[in-house]
């Protein structure tokens, strides 16, 4: 783990992007290279859809699901030895680990649909900002670059083509035993960019200072790499 650091000395990256676009296991990487806190912020609009499908609330009541969120203590972690399962993040919702739960088509949609609601955005957003203040991260989700953390030192648009976002996720889920439809996938992704992108509070959106970078046809490697060469300039930066 990197040395203590005082809070304005803490080192924020920002990743933002479309569906599927690697940002997760590129994040994660990362985080773990610099042994720092990988924070999957999309986990969280899972794991708040998981809260609404329990309690009875219904997708579209956004002050309840607000309200089970705000009484609800999340922590994210990288996986510890015992739960290197595959998982790229572990989420415990009061004292539960969700990790797996929320990984299910249902909740993806759920996510994008509780995700729409301004109050349920300022309540995960505040647990976002709370996390970076206490850890050195790699923040990846849809409003990371211009909501929840507007200062972070490196700032990133990943993305690549919709065919090959929808290829890696069907892979994904061919490899997890999932027996998905390539259309379907595709389908569905192109229903969850066009609400991320058209939602009335924090569409997705290419900040000024961010560096887009698109992902198509490169290796998982290079993109850490490419990454890592301007993340370096940062740290020592920050050390001085
Ligand atoms: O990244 P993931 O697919 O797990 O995210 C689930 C959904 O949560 C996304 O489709 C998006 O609608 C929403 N989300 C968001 N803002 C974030 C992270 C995720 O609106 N920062």
């Amino acid at each position: 783990m990197s040395k203590a650091r005082t809070r304005e000395s803490l080192v924020q990256i920002a990743i933002d992007g479309p569906v599927a676009a690697g940002k997760g296991t590129v994040a994660r990487i990362l985080a773990e290279r610099l042994g720092w806190l990988y924070v999957d912020t999309g986990a969280m609009y899972r794991a708040a859809a998981l809260l609404a499908r329990r309690a009875g609330v219904s997708f579209e009541d956004s002050k309840a699901i607000a309200s089970l969120v705000d009484r609800s203590h999340f922590e994210m972690r990288n996986p510890t030895d015992t739960e290197r399962d595959g998982r790229l993040t572990t989420l415990v919702v009061d004292g539960e680990d969700v990790s797996w739960k929320i990984r299910t088509e249902e909740f993806s949609r759920g996510a994008s649909m509780v995700a729409a609601h301004q109050e349920v955005r300022r309540s995960l957003v505040e647990k976002q900002q709370k996390i970076a203040t206490l850890h050195n991260v790699v923040m990846e989700g849809r409003d990371i670059t211009f909501r929840v953390l507007p200062k972070a030192q490196l700032k990133i648009f990943l993305t690549a083509s919709e065919e090959e976002r929808a290829k890696r996720r069907h892979h994904q889920l061919i490899e997890r035993g999932v027996d998905a439809d390539y259309n379907t996938v595709l389908d569905d992704l192109r229903t969850r960019d066009w609400r991320d992108s058209e939602r009335g509070t924090d569409p997705l959106h290419i900040v000024e200072d961010a560096w887009v970078f698109d992902t198509t046809g490169m290796k998982i490697s290079e993109v850490v790499e490419r990454i890592l060469d301007k993340v370096r300039p940062i740290i020592s930066g920050s050390n001085n």
